[in-house]
């Protein structure tokens, strides 16, 4: 689903932070209550946020289950920000999600990740090589991309995960122009968004002005997801001059 026309202004494109975690999460601060994040959206003058929870391997379905705890929580609030009940849901192997589609299905967003290499039932590549990491994520994507279950890739290409090489950059350096371009096309072609994700634009800069050139050049539809775990993250606003400078 597209929430922007396509756009490459930056400043039309902090009126919506697609990612951000509540206290479902458990690496958020105590402080992200729904009540108080779309307080914090409101001041930001943000048009749209979304509710991007993490799901848990052992509390299968769970995000379901939460989205409408979280919709009971602020049905009542009287609000111009527009707020999306989605997750940030998992697929930690080719082919593999770790929820149900009918689940999936039930959210406002659907963010996916296919990067959380830190977490234990994360599935490696065999050979533990950059390229081998590359072309074990492009696999992903493009499963994630042919099952129709994604709205957005969370953090797309990220490498800070895997920890097996000096430094996580090399994988990132190793995917071809051709490779990002070609799976920003497919995953375009099915209305799947592509997140400028803050931490991971600071964390590797080099590899995210190539990202946002490539996807300007094959017409990609871009998202700013600060990953806000702390109620001062939610506001867009205060990171363009960096993006700016970064990606620019
Ligand atoms: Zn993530
Ligand atoms: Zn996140």
């Amino acid at each position: 689903m597209f929430l922007h026309e396509k756009t490459y202004d930056f400043n039309e494109l902090a009126r919506y932070n697609t990612h951000m975690h509540t206290t479902f999460s458990h690496c958020a601060k105590r402080e992200m209550k729904a009540s108080d994040i779309i307080k914090a959206a409101e001041k930001a003058e943000l048009e749209i946020i979304a509710l991007t929870d993490h799901n848990y391997p052992d509390e299968h379905n769970q995000v379901a289950v939460q989205k409408n705890i979280l919709y009971e929580q602020i049905k009542d609030i009287k609000t111009p920000v527009k707020v999306l009940i989605g997750a940030e849901l998992s697929s930690y192997d080719i082919g593999k999600f770790a929820d149900d589609e009918v689940c999936d299905n039930s959210l406002d967003w659907r963010l996916y990740t296919t990067n959380h290499f830190h977490q234990g039932y994360w599935v490696h590549p065999e050979k533990k090589t950059p390229r081998a990491y590359c072309e074990h994520m492009l696999a992903i994507m493009e499963k994630v991309i042919e099952s129709g279950r994604a709205d957005a890739f969370a953090h797309p290409f990220m490498a800070k995960y895997i920890s097996c090489f000096k430094d996580f950059r090399d994988v990132t350096a190793a995917f071809t122009d051709n490779e990002i371009g070609d799976i920003i096309i497919k995953g375009t072609e099915k209305e799947i968004t592509w997140e400028l994700n803050v931490p991971a634009i600071y964390g590797d800069p080099d590899f995210h002005r190539r990202y946002f050139a490539i996807g300007k050049e094959v017409g990609a539809v871009f998202n700013i997801g600060t990953d806000a775990h702390k109620l001062k993250d939610i506001d867009t606003h205060q990171f363009i001059p960096d993006l700016k400078r970064m990606l620019d």
